[in-house]
């Protein structure tokens, strides 16, 4: 087995209360390398086709990759994955922190989870001894309480606990899996899975440090980081993500009211829930994940509301989807709904988006007093926005029962038309990046097997990052992610090669989605996306479905899928060597008549031939 790995793979059957341990060969790491390819390969080789997400046959699938837990900045990150309950088809997404380096140092490359405990159960790894314990006593408590009742439990304060919320109890759509109480693996409803699973949490210790078959390029690249602070990595060091807001404003595409409009219309106003505002006032502290010198995690505290800041601070993300989307301009009410957003197990960007479409829909008198129980939701109100965080983590009927469906199934339910309001793709709300204004959103969104995510990695920077374990925010080229992954196993990948893994990750997600019935169908924008932002210098501008249309055929050729439906051409399933998890399109795929980008005659793993 190369170094960065260990060669074991923990299978949980909860059902049962067994679990057993895999070791897969070289081939396989080298094949699938971590993180999506991971996931997309059990989730094709063991779900059953057609099951709804909650049923115990799901899996849930914590992945780290060769690079995770390696001592070097960004090394911090792992991949959860299973099939989504927003929309039944390829669920991931993405955390750093602590858990998944200390996974890596446990002893595990990764997990997979499967059937439904029958009583609330925590999974207890202790390197490489594994028990499921009772968690009774941690069912329907939040998350600072669940983290310290295991820690002293077990006498160890070193414990990194990964949990689902009572958001996850509570089977919310767009539940997170939330690690180190401020960090989650936020998109595609996982910590619902978890919750259907009655698995409330996996605390993991680990004291061995992960094996590097050749520790230069770490070192060469953790002295980069820091010589090169100021150069490469200044927003992050010293703000953290949001500090850019009132250039999106100036630009207009700021996300404003559910995508509608791009500005505030008011630099000054939009300044104020900045991070360079959260700097001047609220911020205590910058922190980091493991191992990472850049530390751009922002800490708030804010004692009238009892914000802490061990719940980290607003980011980005949160700031778009409950800031400016809501036209909230409250600091105070921001840094309260971030930690209870944690608190509980909320994903901020299904949240924050689904309560835009409410709030529309609510304006427009598609939603009357009689679908929120006498709720009146509008833009700009603080408190209402922290009462919907209970409203929704508890599913109190009727809204936040409504709403923890996520916008599109909220929509579908409510009918008179709100369904247009929903700007989703594949029922996953979209992240906070105006794709009319990003190029790279843009051609990212429509393709990406998880739907509206912004890392979803339908591009190979962010792909090649998810699947080695390794954060998109460090500045790193290829070459040094490649001397990185080298370094730590041992092998002579090329650039090339992690290219092709990474297409092939994709491929795999896509065969997923397509056994599913998700497919060319759904890899388009909603209607609001091809509206004119209705404020600011990009009103004049449209987005039309022609050209979304042809940068989508342009992606599925680009990987080899056929241009009119993206399945995968037979070229590109014997090129990959994904003809045992294809099984179910067999009928449906053709061959490509010379259209592939790669796979040319004797071209090889690593023999990228462009075009
Ligand atoms: S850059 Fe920020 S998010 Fe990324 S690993 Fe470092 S501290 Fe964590």
């Amino acid at each position: 087995m190369p170094s960065g790995y260990w060669g074991k793979i923990l299978h949980v059957d909860l059902t049962e209360g067994k679990t057993w341990v895999e070791e897969p060969d070289e081939a396989f790491y080298r094949k699938n390398m971590g993180g999506r390819a991971f996931i997309a390969h059990y989730l094709l080789s063991e779900v059953p086709a057609g099951i709804d997400a909650f049923d115990p046959a799901n899996r849930l699938i914590f992945a780290a990759g060769p690079i995770t837990g390696t001592p070097v900045p960004g090394a911090g990150r792992h991949s959860v994955g299973a099939k989504s309950p927003l929309n039944n088809g390829f669920g991931e997404s993405e955390s750093g922190g602590f858990w998944g380096a200390e996974l890596k140092k446990a002893g595990w490359d990764a997990i997979v989870i499967s059937g439904k405990a029958s009583r609330p159960t925590y999974l207890w790894i202790n390197d490489q001894t594994v028990e499921l314990r009772d968690g009774s006593h941690l069912w329907g408590r939040l998350t600072d309480e669940v983290e310290e009742r295991i820690r002293e439990d077990h006498g160890d304060k070193w414990i990194r606990v990964a949990q689902c919320g009572i958001a996850g109890e509570n089977l919310v759509r767009f539940a997170c899996v939330v690690n180190d109480l401020n960090e989650v693996a936020g998109r595609t409803g996982l910590g619902a899975v978890m919750g259907s699973k009655n698995l409330k949490a996996i605390a993991v210790r680990g004291k061995r440090m992960v094996p590097l078959a050749d520790n230069t390029a770490h070192k060469e690249t953790a002295k980069w980081v820091s010589s090169t602070m100021d150069e490469n990595h200044y927003n992050f060091h010293y703000f953290g993500t949001g500090a850019a807001m009132t250039g999106k404003e100036i630009e207009g595409h700021l996300i404003v009211h559910n995508f509608r409009d791009g500005q505030w219309g008011d630099v000054e106003r939009v300044h104020k829930v900045d991070a360079k505002t959260i700097a001047e006032t609220y911020r205590v502290k910058m922190d980091g994940c493991y191992a990472c010198s850049v530390r751009c995690k922002k800490r708030v505290k804010i004692d009238s509301v009892g914000v802490r800041p061990e719940f980290g601070g607003p980011e980005y993300e949160t700031l778009g989807a409950i800031a400016t989307n809501l036209e909230v301009d409250d600091l105070v009410q921001i840094c309260k709904a971030n930690q209870w957003l944690n608190l509980t197990g909320m994903d901020a960007i299904s949240f924050g988006a689904t309560l835009a479409w409410a709030t529309e829909c609510y304006e427009l008198g598609l939603l009357t007093n009689e679908d929120t129980g006498g709720v009146e939701l509008k833009w700009g109100d603080g408190q209402l926005l922290n009462e919907m965080v209970m409203k929704v983590a508890r599913r109190e009927k009727p809204l936040g029962d409504l709403l923890a469906e996520g916008s599109l199934r909220a929509a579908r339910k409510i009918g008179r038309g709100t369904e247009q309001y929903s700007v989703h793709i594949k029922g996953v709300e979209i992240a906070m990046h105006d794709p009319r204004a990003m190029d790279r959103m843009r051609t990212n969104y429509p393709v990406t097997p998880t739907g509206g995510d912004h890392t979803g990695a339908a591009h190979h920077r962010t792909s090649n990052r998810n699947t080695v374990g390794v954060c998109q925010f460090l500045q790193y080229s290829e070459e040094q992610i490649v001397a990185l992954l080298n370094g730590a196993t041992g092998w002579d990948t090329t650039v090339a090669e992690i290219e092709e893994q990474s297409s092939r990750g994709l491929t795999m997600a896509r065969l997923f989605n397509l056994r599913e019935g998700i497919g060319r169908k759904d890899d388009v924008f909603p209607q609001r996306i091809h509206e004119p932002i209705r404020k600011g210098p990009l009103s004049n501008h449209v987005l039309t479905r022609e050209q979304v249309a042809q940068e989508t055929e342009e992606y599925y050729r680009f990987h080899g899928w056929d241009r009119q439906e993206g399945i995968p051409l037979a070229e590109t399933l014997d090129h990959h060597g994904l003809w045992d998890y294809a099984g179910f399109i067999r009928d449906r795929v053709r061959r490509g008549a010379g259209e592939l980008p790669f796979a040319k005659a004797g071209a090889g793993v690593g023999e990228r031939v462009e075009e």
